[in-house]
């Protein structure tokens, strides 16, 4: 089967080599005899709800965020009715708080966001850096964070996963992440998927059920020795950062 993801903004958001991400999908996607077929979506290119399975957004800074932010705004209704209409979405770090209602940067620009999830983010003056660890749905969740921004999630919404060691969110709520449907927005960077299978597979679980029109199916076990591996050195790491209560200053 043919997973069409729409890739938005490569050329902006791909920092800490984001776009690795997909590269790990493609090939998970490949092993079990799929194919992905990836579009790339920029500045004055149109969103058609229907043509994508999964929406991917890359970090950057927030230089890169700027320059993208109201055109990012101008697609929001297509990307909401995507999303309405059972498409996945994966976005990390500066597309994570873009796919908020919005993202004021460090310098006090205002950036308004696609409004898909419900949270909020403010930059603070001391970057959170470093391992995290995060306890999820599917499993430990292990990455690398490095942002200003203090997200916020609405009462009610659903984050990621508890953060074990890190910052995560905002430092202080003890959250990561948000998940909203097949939506996932996240601070991990590292990339995220190469060390965390589980959740590469369950991204792609969730497409595939956008191009079927059925339920989520179950993908073959892979071995993983080596992802888990790398899960393991990168738990090990956050577990020498301590725990989330190293609020920044
Ligand atoms: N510019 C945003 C921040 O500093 C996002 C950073 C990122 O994508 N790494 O919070």
């Amino acid at each position: 089967m043919r997973i069409r993801v729409g890739h938005l903004y490569p050329d902006y958001l791909n920092i800490y080599a984001d776009r690795g991400n997909i590269a790990v999908l493609a090939k998970r996607a490949g092993w079990r005899g799929h194919e992905l077929d990836v579009d790339e979506i920029g500045i004055g290119e149109a969103v058609r709800p229907g043509d994508h399975d999964l929406y991917y957004l890359g970090g950057g800074q927030d230089r890169e965020q700027l320059l993208v932010s109201h055109d990012l705004a101008a697609k929001s209704e297509p990307l909401r009715e995507a999303h309405a209409g059972g498409a996945a979405f994966l976005a990390v770090c500066g597309g994570y708080q873009l796919l908020g209602r919005g993202y004021r940067g460090y310098h006090g620009d205002d950036m308004p966001g696609v409004g898909l999830l419900p949270l909020e983010t403010v930059a603070g003056d001391r970057r959170m850096i470093g391992s995290v660890l995060l306890e999820t749905a599917v499993g430990p969740v292990a990455g690398f964070e490095n942002h200003a921004g203090r997200t916020l999630l609405d009462p009610g919404a659903e984050p990621l996963g508890r953060v074990v060691s890190g910052y995560g969110n905002d430092g202080a709520s003890g959250y990561e992440g948000c998940r909203l449907g097949r939506a996932i927005g996240t601070y991990l960077h590292g990339p995220l998927l190469p060390r965390n299978p589980r959740l590469a597979d369950w991204i792609l679980a969730q497409a595939l059920a956008h191009r079927t029109g059925g339920d989520p199916p179950e993908l073959a076990p892979l071995r993983d020795a080596l992802e888990a591996e790398a899960q393991a050195v990168s738990s090990a790491r956050s577990a020498r950062r301590g725990r989330p209560s190293r609020r920044p200053a």
